[in-house]
């Protein structure tokens, strides 16, 4: 395991652009039935009938909470007027966490002792500094006249913060409607989305003019966050201003020798999936997906049945020929990662050992399972308990490592946990694992 670490601690990473605060509330009865106290039952429940998309009004976020609770199914709704941001600030949450992939991957690698890790994003306010850990290696670009890198703990940029309010509740939590009585069906989230219209996913003027100068600094790059990316703003711009814009960044980030990775996620809104794949995957080196990503990838260019197949049967050959397929039509790629419950997956056409790649993965799923075990990752230590959880009962199926048509095929199972403390945010801790430890192979190979 540490020879793990000993081999990235010499990668620099730039991270975009999406961090937020997650504040969590637990939901208990007394809260629930002071929120349904604001309004007559019969005015919730007609709300309920029409399934608000969007939350306008306190009664919308009651209306689908309930719903929420009721059916036991997740569910997330983007809070549309920002001038409920006071009214929702007026709960008491019982924790606050880092949100966001950028976010999240930053004090990931921060704490595990990557040489350097600058982080951006446009929108940083003292709260949301607050939820980096205290490192010399997790530096935020400020730019005027010159550069600046300074410690993303102590920025106080922005008065602005995303927030994303995530309202947990458990299998059984029970409350009256007026006279109906509902209990909730499973244990999960309902999540109240903020979108603000001041956040653009892209970097802004003042540091974009130094991107030249921040990719000299870096090897590699992890960037996430286009799902948030809207259709239209208030001020006429629109997602594919955004679009070009980023693409245009990475561009200049390649120029300069810059490994680019697109962490895919999930992307409801049709249009700006399409654009993450026109614009973005067409320019990076390394994507990291998972199996549903994947098929909606190659549902999107046309292999609408193996994607289907995909979805239905989850076998790990089509997962590979689906990897072949995206290899193929994106010439720029030369990395494609898919992650799933059991395996972690990567397809290369660079010339690098299976040896080290099997070992790139192996990271990856110690990472997985340490933050599984523990809900997070604060310092190197931690990872004994990742080495710890022994590779699932399906070992032998996902245990691969070949070489077919110059591509380098290599699969590791994943170390599964039975009883996650929390499973928000693993993707992209095994993404971002299996991404910074191929660029230290890389950067060896290249010494
Ligand atoms: P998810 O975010 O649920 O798609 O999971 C992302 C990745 O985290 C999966 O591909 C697995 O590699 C890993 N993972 C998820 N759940 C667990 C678990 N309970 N134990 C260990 N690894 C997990």
């Amino acid at each position: 395991m540490l020879e793990y670490l000993e081999k990235i601690k010499d990668v620099s990473l730039l991270t975009a652009y999406n961090a937020n605060i997650d504040a969590i509330k637990y939901v208990n009865e007394e809260f629930i039935s002071s929120l349904i106290s604001l309004y007559p039952p019969e005015k919730i429940r007609e709300k309920i009938e029409e399934y608000p998309r969007a939350i306008n009004e306190p009664l919308d976020f009651i209306a689908r909470l309930i719903l929420s609770i009721k059916l036991g199914k997740p569910a997330e709704v983007p809070l549309k007027n920002e001038e409920l941001n006071d009214w929702f600030n007026s709960f008491k949450y019982d924790e606050e966490k880092i949100g966001g992939q950028a976010g999240i991957v930053s004090n990931l690698m921060a704490a595990l002792g990557l040489k350097r890790v600058i982080f951006y994003t446009p929108l940083i306010s003292e709260r949301l500094s607050r939820m980096f850990i205290d490192s010399n290696n997790l530096v935020y670009p400020i730019g005027n006249d010159e550069l600046k890198l300074i410690k993303v703990k102590e920025v106080k940029k922005d008065k602005l913060t995303k927030i994303n309010r995530i309202f947990e509740f458990k299998e059984g939590l029970a409350f009256k409607l007026g006279e109906e009585k509902i209990k909730a069906k499973a244990s999960t989230r309902f999540i109240v989305a903020s979108r603000p219209e001041a956040l653009r996913m892209c970097f802004d003027n003042s540091v974009r003019k130094f991107l030249k100068e921040l990719a000299k600094m870096v090897d590699c790059s992890f960037l996430s966050g286009f799902q948030g990316i809207k259709e239209e703003y208030s001020d006429g711009t629109t997602y594919i201003d955004y679009f070009e814009r980023d693409r245009e960044d990475i561009k200049t980030l390649k120029k300069e020798g810059v490994l680019t990775h697109l962490e895919f996620a999930s992307i409801p809104n049709l249009k700006i999936r399409e654009a993450v794949i026109n614009y973005i995957l067409r320019e990076v080196d390394s994507v990291g997906m998972d199996e549903t990503e994947l098929a909606n990838v190659l549902h999107s260019i046309g292999y609408e049945k193996l994607s289907d197949i995909i979805l239905k049967e989850s076998k790990i050959e089509d997962v590979i020929e689906g990897c072949k397929i995206i290899l193929d039509e994106f010439k720029n790629l030369e990395v494609v990662q898919v992650h799933t419950l059991y395996y972690i997956l990567m397809l290369t056409k660079e010339e690098v050992s299976l040896e080290e790649l099997k070992n790139c993965l192996d990271f990856s799923t110690i990472l997985a399972a340490t933050k599984a075990k523990l809900g997070d990752i604060k310092k190197k230590e931690d990872l004994k308990v990742g080495l710890n959880v022994p590779y699932n009962e399906y070992k032998e199926l996902f245990l691969k490592a070949y070489e077919e048509d110059n591509l380098k095929i290599v699969s590791v199972p994943s170390r599964y946990v039975k009883n996650p403390k929390s499973t928000v945010g693993l993707g992209d801790t095994v993404s971002s694992g299996a991404f910074v430890y191929y660029t230290s192979i890389k950067k060896r190979k290249s010494l």
